[in-house]
């Protein structure tokens, strides 16, 4: 099914991986914060001016970060996730944007839940839209208290301020959609321990995971416009104070290049490394399928807090958020042009 051929789905394996002990150890000899070999941030140098890459401002990402947190657990149809809901509609209107929200129930080995994905859209010269998005809920745990500091909460603080930095740029070219997802985790303890039933092809049971993104993609086809979507950009833990982004396997590679290169040129080769990184399905998977370019942008193999109490605020760093904010910033106006040069 993935190109893990042969191989258990990942995101429920690595956790124990001795090579993740591995690549930690390197991060803590050369990688910490604060450790002597990195240059200071604050410190311009003559090709940076200004000292930042970007208006993308990361203290401003790291306190919704730490509104998401505040809010507590918040699983798919809970009224904490409802409550962040609010919190994300309210900071995308403020931004001028126009919202969409897409309520649905989902059948869910818990029962029915209902769900909702939030759309918040920059229109552009063009139709043709790029998609950039997060899930916003935390998997649900009744074994300890799990927040989702850096699942759920950096992708969902990193992706409201890049649509206020976007908004307030005036027209882009492309269309935008910051897509927020419902239900991307699981509600069984692993990815794939459940399934549940499937009235249209019963021989053939829907995973528990990813209800968010399957029902987003399967609303592109009914409202025939998922030949507007050019490509889908997807923020997954990407907030860990320290960041390592390996490439996923499954995104689409001219994407991924432009990103990694864009870091690099950023002067955060630190952060974008050519390792693989192996994550198996995510929110983009459904996007993949339907034919859509998509890239994920996530660390998995060596955060270690991964689907753990451990997932807190402290966790999280400012400084991180703004890595990927200004890769992004930066590389969106050139993934413009792959697409808009190759328009039909
Ligand atoms: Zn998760």
């Amino acid at each position: 099914m993935t190109k893990t051929d042969g191989m258990p789905r990942l995101k429920k394996v690595l956790k124990t991986s001795s090579l993740s002990i591995a690549f930690l150890s390197l991060l803590m000899l050369f990688g910490c914060p604060g450790s002597s070999n990195k240059p200071p941030q604050t410190n311009p140098s003559p090709t940076e001016p200004s000292g930042s890459k970007s208006d993308f401002d990361g203290d401003r990402a790291f306190s919704h970060v730490r509104k998401q947190v505040e809010f507590g657990p918040r699983p798919a149809g809970s009224a904490e996730l409802e409550k962040a809901r609010g919190y994300i509609i309210d900071q995308l209107k403020s931004y001028g944007l126009k919202i969409i929200t897409d309520e649905f129930t989902a059948t869910t080995p818990l029962g029915e839940r209902k769900l909702v994905n939030v759309t918040a859209e920059l229109p552009g010269e063009s139709s043709d839209v790029i998609v950039v998005s997060s899930h916003y809920d935390t998997k649900y745990f009744t074994e300890f208290k799990f927040v989702g500091a850096n699942d759920g909460g950096a992708s969902t603080g990193a992706l409201l301020e890049l649509a206020r930095v976007m908004a307030g740029k005036g027209k882009p070219r492309m269309t935008y959609w910051f897509a927020f997802f419902d239900g991307e985790e699981a509600f069984c303890k692993e990815w794939d321990d459940c399934h549940n039933p499937n009235p249209a092809d019963p021989k053939n049971p829907l995973p528990d995971n990813l209800y968010g993104s399957r029902r987003y993609v399967a609303q592109l086809i009914a409202k025939n416009e998922l030949k507007r979507v050019r490509a889908m950009i997807l923020f997954d833990m990407m907030g860990s104070k320290t960041l390592r982004l390996g490439r996923d396997e499954l995104s689409t590679r001219w994407l991924q290049d432009i990103v990694w290169q864009t870091g690099k040129q950023l002067g955060y080769d630190k952060q974008f490394v050519d390792a693989v990184e192996g994550v198996g399905d995510d929110d983009h998977s459904p996007f993949l399928k339907a034919g859509i370019d998509s890239l994920d942008l996530i660390q998995l193999s060596t955060y270690p807090e991964w689907h753990t109490k451990d997932d807190t605020l402290d966790k999280v760093s400012a400084k991180s958020l703004k890595t990927v904010g200004d890769a992004i910033v930066v590389s969106l106006p050139k993934i413009e042009d792959r697409i808009l040069s190759r328009a039909k």
